[in-house]
């Protein structure tokens, strides 16, 4: 089949509104942080997009003070009705400036436009227009007649969806009445830093959000200070268990949001066309660096052949390339170090036998890309079929039965989130109730809703983000 040429598409990025330089933004002051400055970077390109002023352990203090000052002066007295104005107006201005974010975010982060403009953005005003829809209707949530807020939370999140993460642990932190003291990731601080402009635009009290842009170590400064209430952390699984270890005996709730290496399966019986859709978009999008990503396909042995020549087909057809280009289905790896670790893995997988098929798309010299890559004949053993790669790749396994399907399917150590295709509900439900995973999606993968708890087992972290359930996150229940 022939494959169409598109002309180059690119939005601009004068929308962006870049500037040269960007600070830390405590109690409702963009500040002079007194951290080594930093520089992001756009992946996609390699060039320095920006400079931007970084928090120290003084900071952080500082940070914390004004926080806990904003929380007993005015944020946790106020009555819901009233919290909940400030959060419609924050995704009312998230969304009358989505385009500048979207632009910006795909600029430091390296995802195609497409995906920052119709998913990430929306995404995170829906989360604030969700939880404004809470903040006064608390005491129905289940959480007894008077649920109370913790206090000041201290939040860490990553760099594979900067300001939807963000989203995830502001919105539900404000509508029960918290305040915040925030670290985004190191490569991807800057649209964090636009939504602390649109704190300030919401006339937001000083001090209910602040932004410390900096490195792991302003992260540990956050974890260990004394006068913070909850932790809410979304990253690794090995900075999650030194965080873990770090809180231990104090009094200070946690959540964590880790790793995964989600299984999604395929049953003969699946809408074959629908479910290729499914595992491409599983494991490809946002090149990949999804925590919960498809990246294990679990595949029936009879349509295994089917299944593998149809997704290299399909796969063939993506385009990588340009973020910015509106076509663009594959943007850049966020950092060389993310490349390198890609790599190392997909190595790993060559040297134990697996048989590795890569898209033969153009990639681009400069800037940090990798080309679509399927891994069939995987065993349970292999790193490839174990470990986080975090990245554009795929590990094919097969099974004969729904019992070997489960079994292998639980034989990780994560447990984030699962796949299961099949035209068979009674088998959807029975494999829903025997995998070990925090969601489980059918016939569709990584749809996300605020309404939605999502979180794992096991080493993919504990405590769930959104819907009712996530309100307990942050409430003193
Ligand atoms: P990470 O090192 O865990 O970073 C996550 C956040 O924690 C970042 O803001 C990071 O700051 C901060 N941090 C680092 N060390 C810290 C410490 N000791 N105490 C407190 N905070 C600390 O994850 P990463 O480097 O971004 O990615 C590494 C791997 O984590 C990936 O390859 C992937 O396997 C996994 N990951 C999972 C998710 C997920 O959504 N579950 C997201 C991203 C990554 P810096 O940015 O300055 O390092
Ligand atoms: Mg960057």
């Amino acid at each position: 089949m022939p494959v169409f040429e598109y002309a180059p598409a690119p939005e601009s990025r004068a929308i962006a509104n870049l500037k040269d330089h960007y600070k830390p933004f405590i109690n409702g002051e963009f500040v002079d942080g007194s951290g080594e400055p930093l520089k992001t970077i756009n992946p996609a390109t390699e060039e320095v997009l920006a400079e931007v002023g970084t928090a120290s352990k003084s900071d952080v203090d500082t940070a914390v003070k004004a926080a806990r000052k904003a929380y007993n002066g005015v944020w946790s007295k106020m009555p819901g009705t009233e919290r909940a104005k400030y959060l419609f107006r924050i995704a009312r201005l998230i969304q009358e400036r989505s385009r500048e974010l979207a632009v910006l975010e795909s600029l430091d982060n390296g995802k195609p436009i497409k995906e920052s403009r119709d998913s990430d953005v929306p995404t995170a005003a829906a989360h604030f227009f969700y939880h404004a829809g809470w903040a006064d209707k608390l005491e129905y949530a289940g959480y007894g007649p008077n649920p109370q807020p913790l206090g000041v939370a201290g939040q860490i999140i990553p760099w594979n969806f900067p300001l939807l993460m963000l989203a995830w642990k502001i919105a539900p932190a404000l509508a029960t009445g918290n305040t915040v003291v925030l670290k985004p990731a190191e490569t991807t601080p800057l649209t964090a830093l636009v939504f602390a402009e649109i704190c300030q635009q919401a006339e937001l009290p000083p001090g209910v959000v602040n932004i410390l842009p900096g490195a792991g170590d302003i992260g540990a400064s956050i974890v260990e200070h004394p006068d913070i209430n909850k932790i809410a952390f979304t990253g690794s699984t090995e900075v999650g268990k030194a965080i873990q270890r770090e809180v231990a005996g104090t009094a200070k709730k946690l959540t964590l949001e880790l790793g995964g290496k989600a299984a999604n399966i395929v049953f003969e019986d699946a809408p074959l066309d629908q479910a290729i859709e499914g595992i491409v978009n599983g494991i490809f999008f946002n090149q990949g660096h999804v925590c919960c990503a498809g990246s294990r396909l679990l595949v029936q042995e009879s349509i295994a052949e089917e299944v593998l020549e149809k997704l290299r087909y399909r796969v063939s057809t993506l385009r990588l390339g340009d973020p910015l280009d509106k076509n663009t289905d594959i943007g850049a790896i966020n950092s060389a170090e993310q490349l390198a670790k890609i790599r190392g893995l997909v190595e790993a997988g060559d040297a134990e036998g697996a048989q590795r098929w890569t898209s033969p798309c153009p990639v681009p010299d400069r800037g940090f890309f990798f080309a679509p890559t399927v891994f069939a004949n995987v065993h349970q053993s292999m790193r490839i079929a174990r470990e986080e790669i975090f990245g554009p790749v795929l590990s094919v396994l097969t099974f004969r039965t729904p019992d070997e399907a489960v079994a292998k399917a639980n034989n990780t150590p994560y447990g984030l989130s699962a796949g299961i295709w099949t035209e068979k509900g009674s088998r959807i439900l029975w494999m829903a109730n025997q995998l070990r995973a925090g969601v489980v999606w059918a016939n569709t993968f990584n749809r996300f809703d605020p309404a939605a708890p999502f979180g794992g087992y096991q080493e993919s972290g504990f405590g769930r983000e959104g819907g009712r359930t996530g309100l307990e996150a942050y409430l003193n229940v």
